[in-house]
């Protein structure tokens, strides 16, 4: 929408004019004719009042004195009728004193004509009054823009991550209702930071716009919702589709980005601007959630760094997985088990005795077991008596330490049977760090 666009000042205009006497009925229709405009009379108030319920008018103009309603009644009804919506009303009189006039203006009217009316004046009044019409709409238009403005991001005019969210739920409850799969896609420029250095970021941001255009053109349906996620990083939500339909999709992006060709001569994966796309895709369930999956198709997007960047790395859960994590800290177990929730099936425990249980029962591919489990050296414990099990199959035991740990508490615990010490992750990518290699 264009604010510049004077859309109606030279516009025809439909007026109500609102007169009781035929001869002036006629005359004054001529002179709104004559004036470029479209009139449609109506002999009383009454009748006005109704011809407003049914027709939209862009001014009315309007006699005072007439038998049954008087204009400015008349005039009061139309306002309560019409509420917000603004007609700009004229007033023609006989009687031009200042109480008159202070009447007519109280009950709503914008302008006051005198008889008898001469078609030069009224013409002018129409313009004046027009020009105030047109100053109202331009200032709803810019209201609208600033609206759309504020759901779009600046610089690319794609969503934002504010509307993505918003819509992105209203998709989900829709894929739920229907039971039908939906996939997002994250994307992430490749050495961006790098770019920016070498080009500036001028022609950073002017990257970011042919990024954001190059992925528009390699989504093709129109239900597709693109938005720019964060600073390099943009995200897609693809309702009605599956896995392989978003690997398919996500491929193409990663290409047409390629196939853009804009030179990035710092960058250590391709002489080009590249992007690594992360993609994950579900069909509702009451166990899941939209966040879970934002969540899965950015793991997949860490992998596809990870991995060597400009490719598409799909989800990989390994639901046929089991991690055991074991913490007496309910808050930290809780902490590190949403962190993985999205990469295999986790059990939880908060003992070294139910941990030893669990462990002989559900036979985990992977234990996280914190080092002062229960108790200080608690960890260790279960190392040793993991060991002891007859029916133990292979796993992978690590160690978690709340701080930087000694080279001899290292020692202490591979003796004691534990694969690794590591630090307590405080991030996803330290934790998917830790438990990727053994859950692939
Ligand atoms: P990686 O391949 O691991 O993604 O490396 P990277 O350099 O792209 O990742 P990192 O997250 O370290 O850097 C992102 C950079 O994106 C940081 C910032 O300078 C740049 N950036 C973020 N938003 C904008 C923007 O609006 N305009 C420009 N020009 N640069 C931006
Ligand atoms: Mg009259
Ligand atoms: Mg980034
Ligand atoms: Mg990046």
């Amino acid at each position: 929408m264009d604010v510049h666009t004077d859309k109606s000042s030279s516009a025809t205009l439909r007026i109500l004019l609102v007169e009781d006497s035929a001869t002036l009925r006629y005359a004054m229709s001529g002179y709104i004719r004559d004036a470029g405009h479209d009139p449609v009379v109506a002999p009383s108030g009454e009748a006005a009042l109704q011809m407003i319920e049914h027709t939209p008018f862009d001014m009315i103009i309007m006699d005072v004195e007439m038998p049954g309603l008087n204009g400015f009644e008349t005039t009061r009804l139309m306002r309560e009728w019409l509420g917000e919506h603004w007609v700009p009303i004229i007033f023609v009189t006989g009687k031009s004193d200042d109480q008159s006039v202070e009447e007519g203006i109280e009950a709503g009217g914008d302008d006051y004509l005198t008889k008898p009316v001469s078609p030069i004046i009224l013409k002018a009044k129409i313009r004046a009054m027009q020009r105030i019409v047109d100053m109202r709409n331009q200032l709803r238009d810019m209201n609208d823009q600033l609206e759309a403005l504020s759901q779009r991001d600046s610089l690319t005019h794609l969503y934002n991550r504010r509307t993505f969210n918003e819509l992105a739920e209203q998709q989900w409850g829709l894929a739920k209702r229907q039971q039908r799969p939906l996939s997002i896609i994250m994307l992430d420029i490749d050495h961006f930071k790098l770019f920016n250095d070498t080009y500036g970021h001028p022609a950073g941001d002017e990257c970011l716009k042919k990024v954001a255009t190059a992925i528009l053109t390699a989504l093709r349906r129109p239900t597709d919702i693109l938005a720019r996620y964060g600073g390099e990083e943009f995200i897609a939500l693809l309702p009605n589709t599956d896995l392989e339909g978003a690997t398919l999709v996500s491929e193409n992006i990663c290409r047409t980005i390629f196939e853009l060709q804009l030179p990035h001569r710092t960058s250590t994966t391709a002489p080009v601007v590249t992007a690594s796309v992360g993609t994950a895709s579900c069909i509702p369930a009451n166990r899941s959630s939209l966040s879970k999956l934002i969540q899965q198709a950015d793991n997949s997007l860490y992998r596809a760094k990870m991995q060597g960047r400009n490719r598409v790395i799909r989800e990989e859960t390994n639901q046929d997985k089991t991690l055991l994590i074991a913490h007496s800290n309910p808050r930290q177990l809780d902490n590190i088990s949403t962190l993985l929730q999205q990469q295999c099936n986790i059990v939880t425990s908060e003992s070294i005795d139910e941990c030893l249980e669990l462990a002989e029962n559900l036979q985990p591919e992977l234990l996280l077991v914190d080092f002062n489990l229960s108790e200080t050296g608690g960890g260790l414990k279960v190392c040793k008596q993991l060991q002891q099990l007859p029916s133990q199959k292979t796993h992978t035991l690590l160690v978690m330490c709340d701080a930087p740990f000694s080279k001899e508490l290292e020692t202490q615990a591979l003796q004691a049977g534990a694969n690794k010490l590591v630090v307590f992750p405080d991030t996803r990518q330290e934790a998917l760090e830790y438990i990727q290699p053994y859950l692939l």
